[in-house]
């Protein structure tokens, strides 16, 4: 199988986009290691990739408590061996007008969404250049490439992202490792779901129409699947996509066109 021995840390695993990826990598031979901080939803992950044949791990970690990061790839390494990817996946929403949002929003989302994605692919980076080879794969959004009304500390958080991984894709190129960030637009997931309930709370429209007017955000007219997602990370990770370096890999169906 293309990842047979090698070993991948998923952040945010329990559940969503994470999963999916955890779920696909390990399908592909990875062992994995699926972290967060809800550790039956990250049992559950470990316990359907087990049945499936595959190998994975659960790691609960808060990556909001800034020494959790380095704690939790050095108990990946230790317990596994290495890490050839990093998957940085968690990551919170969050939606209010600038006027609103409280300094402690704003920190909340860039701790884990920003200063978690540093602090990961910090720590596992020695070891990957020791090895001369290593992949980091962050999942940002299609926010990490436009500006819209009430999402700036997600949309600031996720063109951090964006800047660390190209920066970082410079540094790492000559070792044998490629930094890309994933930028999707609306997938299927609980995520989602919170910002329909936001919208009907704040709006009185109904679910289906909330949902609706979401899915017409893409040109497509619908969400992407976590499967699509998965499927980017699976490239982004394999020999095939090497080449691929500090990107922004936009999947949306076709809405930003640049
Ligand atoms: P989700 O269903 O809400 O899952 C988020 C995952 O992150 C969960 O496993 C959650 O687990 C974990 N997490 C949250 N806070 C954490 C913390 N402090 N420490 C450790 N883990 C934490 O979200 P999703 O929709 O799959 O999104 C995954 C990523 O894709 C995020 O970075 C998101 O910004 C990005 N994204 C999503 C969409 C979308 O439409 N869904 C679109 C573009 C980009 P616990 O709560 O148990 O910790």
């Amino acid at each position: 199988m293309k990842f047979d021995g090698r070993v991948a840390l998923v952040t945010g695993g329990g559940r969503g986009i994470g999963a999916e990826i955890a779920r696909t990598l390990a399908r592909e031979g990875a062992e994995v290691a699926v972290s967060a901080r809800t550790e039956s939803e990250i049992d559950a992950v470990c316990a359907e990739i087990q049945n499936a044949g595959g190998r994975a791990r659960a790691f609960v970690a808060d990556l909001s408590k800034p020494e959790e990061p380095a704690r939790l790839v050095a108990r990946v390494t230790e317990a596994l061996g290495r890490i050839d990817f990093v998957v940085n996946n968690a990551g919170i929403g969050s939606s209010a007008p600038v006027g609103r949002i409280t300094l402690d929003e704003w920190n909340r989302v860039f701790t884990v969404n920003v200063t978690a994605v540093f602090l990961c692919t910090q720590a596992a980076l020695p070891a990957m250049i020791e090895r001369q080879s290593g992949r980091i794969v962050n999942i940002a959004s299609v926010a990490a490439r436009f500006g819209a009304r009430y999402i700036a500390a997600y949309s600031a958080s996720k063109h951090a992202v964006l800047g660390f991984t190209r920066c970082l894709a410079a540094e790492v190129a000559a070792f044998g490792i490629t930094a890309n960030a994933v930028c999707p637009g609306f997938v299927d997931t609980e995520l989602v779901a919170d910002s329909v309930a936001r919208i009907v709370a704040k709006t009185g429209m109904t679910p289906e129409a909330a949902l609706d007017s979401i899915r017409g955000q893409s040109p497509q007219k619908r969400l992407l699947t976590t499967a699509e997602v998965a499927a980017m990370v699976t490239l982004l990770c394999s020999e095939e996509g090497r080449g691929i370096n500090g990107q922004a890999l936009v999947m949306d169906g076709g809405g930003l066109l640049s």
